[in-house]
């Protein structure tokens, strides 16, 4: 559905009609998605190396790409969709307005002019951040914003709920994050920026049907100690963690205490500082990761995450 309007040159009263349309309040969760579908296209998502920052890019079965957060340098995310031959974004997304999330943003705003532009209205702003905001003025592209009420975005036949927004905190940015929950048949994922305690504990509190049981839990604030906790991990009960984070980052992430957290729960790490770009795919009944990035830097362990991370989607679970 992303996509289908093209707002540029529309009048003000179709943009609002087109976002009603994309954007509409879920009653509840999300029942899971409808199971996929004709052909043997798939559901890619790249969580892109770029280094100490987030870039998730997601590909519908049809076509349809949403780009979650752009990294932290000003290139690094545009030459990727380059590379890759990724000529169009539908969604844009900011979760939050810190530079190693939006850094790239203003690129991709400007060459891809993405048709519909998420992110809060936080009141914390930077230079970066008002390039950003300024280009997508320029590009007259359509903002939209997360509210207290979970939202559905329909890119293709991948859903993607957007988690009802806690409280605005205008001390810790962190926790303006914004929250996404991607389902694809039985493939899910769980993505919610740099969130730290604060905003998970309200989101648990507010919403867990939301969380619960994501095939792939991207860990929040690259894998800080405060980005991960047992009571999320409980509820998400994830198969596989992904983080992004830069080799050598000066935070210390990932920090000792979210790894023994992982291992005690069982759940394997996979991280952009070892294997670059990750990549997982997935039909809506089975998910992979994609082999080709499983050519680990050090040269070691080649495929084992595959072969840990290789889910059915069913709920059949470890625990
Ligand atoms: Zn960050």
């Amino acid at each position: 559905m992303i996509g289908a309007i093209r707002s540029r040159s529309a009048v003000f009263l179709a943009l609002a009609v087109a976002v009603a349309a994309l954007i509409a309040p879920t009653a509840a969760h999300a029942q899971r998605a409808t199971r996929a579908r004709s052909s043997n296209a798939v559901l890619t998502v790249d969580v892109l190396d770029v280094g100490q920052g987030d870039a998730i890019l997601i590909r519908s079965p049809e076509g349809k790409t949403a780009l979650v957060d752009a990294g932290p340098t000003r290139d690094a995310a545009a030459q990727w969709l380059r590379a890759k031959g990724v000529d169009s974004v539908d969604l844009a997304v900011v979760t939050h307005h810190h530079l190693d999330h939006h850094g790239g943003m203003e690129s991709v705003i400007r060459d891809w002019r993405p048709s519909y532009f998420l992110a809060t209205d936080s009141s914390h702003t930077t230079q970066s951040w008002l390039k950003v905001l300024k280009a997508v003025k320029a590009e007259q592209i359509t903002t939209v914003f997360p509210t207290s009420k979970p939202r559905r975005v329909e890119l293709g036949s991948v859903t993607l709920t957007i988690l009802p927004q806690p409280p605005h905190d205008p001390d810790d940015e962190n926790d303006n994050s914004i929250g996404i929950r991607l389902q694809y048949g039985g493939f899910s994922m769980l993505m919610t920026g740099d969130s730290e305690p604060p905003s998970r504990k309200w989101w648990l509190e507010n919403c867990p049907d939301l969380l619960r049981d994501c095939s792939v839990l991207k860990l929040a604030h690259h894998g800080s100690h405060n980005g991960t906790d047992s009571a999320w991990l409980d509820v998400v009960r994830p198969e596989l963690a992904v983080v992004s984070l830069g080799a050598g980052n000066s935070y210390g992430h990932p920090h000792s205490q979210t790894l023994e957290l992982l291992k005690a729960h069982h759940i394997p790490l996979v991280r952009t500082d070892q294997w670059g770009t990750i990549t997982m795919v997935s039909d809506g009944e089975s998910w992979n990761l994609v082999s080709s990035s499983l050519a680990r830097r050090d040269g070691k362990s080649r495929g084992r995450a595959g072969v840990v991370a290789a889910g059915d989607s069913g709920r059949s679970r470890r625990r």
